[in-house]
């Protein structure tokens, strides 16, 4: 989705009077493309950085969980090396949820591309996209009995069930991309894989610069790239099995959450409306009223696109998210109880 809307880009100014972290959010911005420029380094100076589809040193390596898994159910064996990687990536997962969707992969970066190919670098989608998360009411004004009750609500909600699936259309791709690779016996979806479409691009670009070698896969490779974010301009939530995968074991995730403080929140301190985290968020989570949300916490990538749009600086990613209740963590945390809110009533 188009992240340079009129709305965020005023929602972000918002957010750094109010003391966002602007640094960390430039940070996950350039992030993507410093892992390529590594990447790219690598394989100009011969070193042993691999890609994100195997990235390590030397002997020492982590590979893509999916291709690991994609490659055992191809050849029908059960490959240490591959196992290893497959557990050290499930706890990292279950450290840091969809962290990497959100920091690291380069497919939302290059998907940016698609602007060079629309007219004031902003597609007609990105527009009706934009107008859809327009607010029908005023943000600001008082909340209204049934806001208020649905606030107090989200405050309580120990574990929204609301975007709960735990099979979406990823998880469809998910088992494709594995039987496909039972069936034909080489992992198919590989050939197809953005992020490796990513770096394949790079990789022949270096050897274009590099020693001349200039095959048609120059033409292909980036060609079939392009076309994938072009045309599947919702890969990452509808399409991605590796999205699938992390959201699948991230489920048992409870780490770095958007956290808000009730004490800050307009909703709560003032009893105004607001939204604006909920508007803000790709993965269609609303931090503030999960039961409004498409998506759980699980899908949470921590990109701080909330905690940058938020106009009173009152989301943070702690450690380990606070909760009021006893009972199971709730889909999005808050700090304390609702009080405030009885309190401007
Ligand atoms: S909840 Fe906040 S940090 Fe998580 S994906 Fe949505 S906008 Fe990003
Ligand atoms: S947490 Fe911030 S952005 Fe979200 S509703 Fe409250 S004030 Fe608005």
């Amino acid at each position: 989705m188009n992240r340079d809307t009129e709305e965020k880009k005023s929602a972000r100014a918002q957010g750094k009077a109010s003391g966002a972290k602007p640094g960390l959010s430039t940070l996950r911005r350039v992030l993507p493309w410093i892992v390529m420029v590594v990447v790219a380094l690598g394989f100009g100076l011969h070193k042993g950085f691999g890609t994100l589809s195997d990235f390590g040193w030397m002997d020492v390596s982590v590979l893509c969980p999916l291709g690991a898994l994609g490659t055992m159910l191809a050849s029908k064996l059960l490959v240490p090396r591959a196992l290893i990687s497959l557990a050290i990536v499930a706890v990292l997962i279950l450290l840091l949820g969809r962290t990497f969707c959100g920091w690291v992969c380069p497919v939302p970066s290059v998907a940016k591309l698609r602007r060079a190919f629309a007219k004031g670098g902003r597609t007609k989608k990105d527009a009706e996209e934009a107008a859809a998360r327009t607010p029908k009411l005023a943000p600001g004004a008082p909340l209204t009995d049934e806001e208020k009750a649905l606030l107090a609500q989200s405050c309580h909600e120990a574990h929204s069930s609301h975007g709960t699936r735990v099979f979406d259309s990823r998880g469809a791709v998910l088992a494709g991309a594995l039987g496909s690779a039972a069936i034909f016996g080489f992992p198919v979806f590989c050939l197809v894989c953005p992020i490796g479409l990513t770096f394949a691009t790079i990789l022949l670009v270096m050897r274009a610069f590099g020693v001349g070698d200039v095959t048609v896969s120059l033409i292909v490779v980036p060609a079939l790239l392009l076309a994938e974010v072009v045309f599947f301009r919702k890969w990452c939530h509808t399409l991605c099995p590796l999205g699938a995968l992390m959201s699948l074991l991230g489920r048992a995730n409870r780490t770095v959450l958007p956290t808000i403080d009730n004490e800050k929140c307009l909703e709560t301190s003032k009893g105004r409306r607001c939204g604006a985290c909920g508007r803000a968020c790709d993965e269609g989570i609303d931090p503030r009223h999960p039961q409004l949300g498409a998506a759980r916490a699980n899908e949470c990538t921590r990109c701080r696109a909330c905690a940058d749009a938020c106009p009173a600086g009152a989301i943070t990613f702690p450690l380990i998210a606070r909760t009021q209740d006893e009972g199971p963590a709730p889909a999005i945390a808050v700090k304390e109880e609702a009080k405030t809110l009885q309190h401007s009533q």
